[in-house]
């Protein structure tokens, strides 16, 4: 049925019809309903919810895609004359139910057209079928399943290989009644033949029939990072590790709760998360686990989901998953941005028709399409890449929690340095909370004292990014030959390109967005760099000259490439190697550089928040932040959180082995308690602290939070469509009688960006549902719709 299309069913065919459905278009204007009645012709009877259609579109009937959201006998009497559904748009079975539901409550929460986040649930890849083919297949005809006088007799009257063959077919068919079809070359293959001219031959002559199915081919070789992830034998586990996948193991197959795992870095989160899933998997060998029955195919086991950030930045995680469960207990798929079309679209197969049954994968693996989830985890759950910075916009954490109440099963968050929400959320008895206090056997925290900057530069000549102490210690970690890693959590060589005149105040800014320029050296430009905006990538010439006061400009700030050249002039014998966003284009690169570090070919591993995380290299003895300033000054209420968990998970890479490891912090405010509790590894303190002047002001996780950002190239019609929005917000609270807080509309913290103007409007709460209240309220008045010049982020979690 696939890419048909049925011109049959014009506007004016009489209604002989299979019942009704609603569907939800792909490419849907946001709408707070969600979908469009049409009618089903007999043909396409048994239309299920989830399942993916073409229906036509508008006055020229425009076929369009869509997903069934609702099915019914009776049509809608507000449609007068229905259109037909022309086509089932995809080979696959429907989405699971799950995930139907699901996608309604991102829709409504999230405030985004229904289809949209259908159209986010499935790859590209898997609506294109990209990589999918037709491949012959073959079977024996029998009489009756199993007829061994019928098939005597007919293999008495072939000779040599086609009897082979035939026999070998038979034994296919007996094996598996309902199935038995092979591939041509596998079936000669099992009767020693060379080639598929006897299976031919057989096929002629009717004793084998044939078919053509489609097969997505895929080269992902899963090998390697089974490679990455081998260790001998799985570890004893500690008192506080079995604690933790005691609990989470008696919770398997009871309903939906929440597990936080509060392990700080190196304390060996994954081997709980490694054991959790075998528990689900033995409890099913006892037969204690809960099936799901559909007609026909056997019963889906419980699947698993299992987040990473970036995935494509931590193979060794995803290796360890591979080496225990790739081949024998359920099978893993991966999904991340780092794989070809072709092969996404492989690894969806296998989840979608249970061949695998351990999901990997970044954050849209949430919505992996396995037919039944048994357990979900969350790795590194307070990472800000778990939300989605583009309709639509969800945070994959939560909607984790929400698909695993929906499946009725546990779900795992785990995080050295927790999110404060999910933190409250455990501190209140929400979720239950597991620790894992100290390291594995044998390592132990690193060591960390901060460098105050502001004295360091009253005491010392030069411009130095390195400071005396750090310097020394890089040396003397050099010469015992342990391993560095350095943190700049900003790329670039400069980020200030200014006039050095005070009185004059000039600096390089961008033409298109309210931000300054920075500074890349590019070695092969004539002129040796160029200078670059981080929110629309436009470039200009350095200005050597400032416009206003003629003084000759100098650069200044920081940037991973300043920091690569001082210390290839300081210690040109160490062999360094820089990983940002400039020097890693694919995952490729990621994995030659992690490579040559984790195989001791490096010696000093530089870069952005890319390497805080997930490394694992037991040499590694010493950890430097160059500066810990680069998200503190940030104009966001979650700066302090930010520069804690930046500190703790880099200070995290060092000491994983028999070596103590050592950090150093520098910063010009040594005083500051993020940095001063992150050094003392004081999570609980910090947190105290934190949640206790957010509640002050009503921020995050005490109150709830929804941001409206409206852009515009033309200032005046911007500045009258948001106050038209904070006026219809306020009438909004006002009529319903609900307690939310309305501030704005003011300019956004970057004003403009690509020359669109900014402006937001902030919605506070105590709790989510009168925010959801008063945005479901404008939405079904059509007076808020989510589209490409009003962003609506719910919970967001960048303030910029
Ligand atoms: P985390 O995710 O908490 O940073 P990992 O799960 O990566 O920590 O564990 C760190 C290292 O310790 C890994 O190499 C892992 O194989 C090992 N490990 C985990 N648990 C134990 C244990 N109980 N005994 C010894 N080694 C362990
Ligand atoms: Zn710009």
């Amino acid at each position: 049925m696939l890419g048909q299309t049925h011109n049959l069913f014009a506007d004016d065919t009489p209604p002989v019809t299979a019942g009704y459905v609603t569907v939800a278009l792909e490419r849907s204007i946001d709408a707070a309903g969600g979908g469009f009645s049409y009618a089903v012709p007999l043909a396409l009877a048994g239309l299920a919810v989830g399942q993916r259609v073409t229906v036509p579109l508008g006055r020229g009937n425009k076929p369009t895609s869509g997903w069934v959201v609702e099915t019914t006998d009776k049509p809608d009497p507000a449609v007068k004359r229905f259109k037909h559904v022309l086509a089932v748009a995809d080979d696959g079975p429907p989405l699971p139910d799950a995930l139907v539901t699901l996608a309604r409550w991102i829709a409504a929460y999230y405030c985004c057209p229904l289809g949209m986040v259908f159209g986010t649930m499935m790859p590209a890849a898997v609506k294109r079928s990209t990589g999918r083919k037709m491949k012959r297949r073959v079977r024996a005809v029998m009489q009756n399943d199993g007829d061994t006088e019928a098939e005597t007799e007919t293999k008495g009257k072939l000779k040599g290989l086609q009897a082979a063959v035939y026999e070998a077919a038979c034994a296919a068919v007996k094996k598996e009644p309902k199935a038995g079809w092979m591939d041509p070359s596998d079936l000669a293959d099992q009767a020693g033949a060379k080639t598929n001219a006897s299976v031919m031959q057989l096929v002629k002559k009717g004793l084998l029939e044939e078919k053509k199915v489609a097969v997505v081919e895929s080269d992902l070789d899963l090998r390697a990072q089974r490679a990455a992830g081998e260790v001998d034998a799985p570890p004893t586990l500690m008192q506080s590790q079995a604690a933790a996948v005691n609990a989470v193991g008696q919770a398997l197959g009871k309903g939906f709760s929440v597990h936080l795992l509060h392990g700080i870095t190196g304390s060996g989160k994954t081997e709980v998360y490694l054991r959790a899933i075998a528990k689900l998997f033995e409890d099913e060998k006892r037969g204690n686990a809960t099936c799901l029955e559909s007609e026909g195919s056997p019963p889906f086991l419980p699947g698993v989901i299992v987040l990473v950030p970036e995935i494509a930045l931590t193979p060794q995680t995803v290796g360890r998953f591979i080496a225990r469960f790739g081949q024998a207990g359920g099978g893993v798929a991966v999904l991340h941005s780092g794989l070809t079309a072709a092969q996404r679209n492989a690894q969806w197969g296998r989840l979608r028709r249970g061949e695998a049954r351990i999901a990997v994968g970044a954050r849209s693996a949430v919505f992996a399409p396995l037919p039944k989830v048994g357990l979900i985890i969350v790795d590194e759950e307070h990472e800000g890449s778990y939300k989605q910075d583009q309709l639509p916009r969800y945070h994959a954490r939560d909607v984790a929690i929400r698909r695993a109440q929906l499946e009725g099963c546990p779900v795992v968050l785990g995080s050295a340095t927790p999110s404060l929400e999910s933190y409250s959320h455990a501190k209140a008895g929400r979720f239950a909370l597991h620790s894992l206090p100290d390291r594995v056997p044998g390592a132990q925290l690193p060591q960390v004292e901060i460098v105050d900057l502001q004295r360091e530069r009253q005491e010392r000549k030069g411009i130095h990014l390195l400071s005396r102490r750090l310097e020394s210690l890089m040396q003397s970690n050099a010469a015992a030959g342990g391993q560095t890693v350095l943190l700049l959590n900003r790329r670039g060589y400069a980020n200030y390109i200014a006039c050095p005149d005070h009185r004059c105040g000039w600096m390089m800014r961008c033409h298109h967005c309210d931000v300054t320029m920075v500074y890349h050296r590019e070695k092969k430009l004539p002129s040796g760099g160029v200078v670059r905006c981080h929110h629309c990538q436009a470039e200009q010439m350095l200005e050597r000259v400032c416009p206003e006061s003629g003084h000759s400009t100098t650069v200044f700030g920081l940037g991973t490439q300043r920091v690569e050249e001082e210390i290839s002039r300081k210690f040109p014998q160490l062999k360094m190697a820089r990983m940002d966003a400039d020097t890693m284009r694919n995952a490729d690169d990621y994995r030659r550089v992690l490579e040559g570090f984790t195989s001791g070919e490096t010696d000093l591993l530089l870069g952005t928040q890319m390497i805080a995380k997930g490394l694992d290299v037991e040499n590694v003895r010493l950890v430097g932040v160059v500066s810990a300033d680069t998200a503190l000054n940030l104009p966001d209420f979650r700066a302090s959180e930010r520069t804690f968990q930046l500190i703790a998970q880099v200070a995290g890479r060092a000491g994983r082995g028999k070596y103590r490891g050592r950090v150093v912090v520098q910063t010009f405010s040594p005083e500051d308690p993020a940095i001063v509790q992150a050094a003392a590894h004081d999570f609980e303190s910090f947190a105290a602290g934190e949640l206790e002047s957010r509640e002050g002001v009503g921020l995050p996780p005490s109150g709830r939070m929804a941001r409206i950002v409206l852009r515009d190239l033309d200032l005046p019609k911007l500045q009258k469509r948001s106050q038209k929005l904070a006026h219809a917000l306020r009438e909004a609270v006002t009529r319903l009688n609900v307690t939310v807080r309305v501030r704005g509309p003011v300019a956004c913290s970057i004003a403009r960006i690509a020359d669109h103007h900014r402006h937001q409007v902030e919605l506070m709460a105590d709790s989510a549902a009168p925010i959801q209240q008063v945005l479901t309220d404008l939405r079904n008045a059509g007076k808020l719709i989510s589209d490409t010049h009003t962003a609506v982020d719910v919970d967001p979690v960048s303030l910029l």
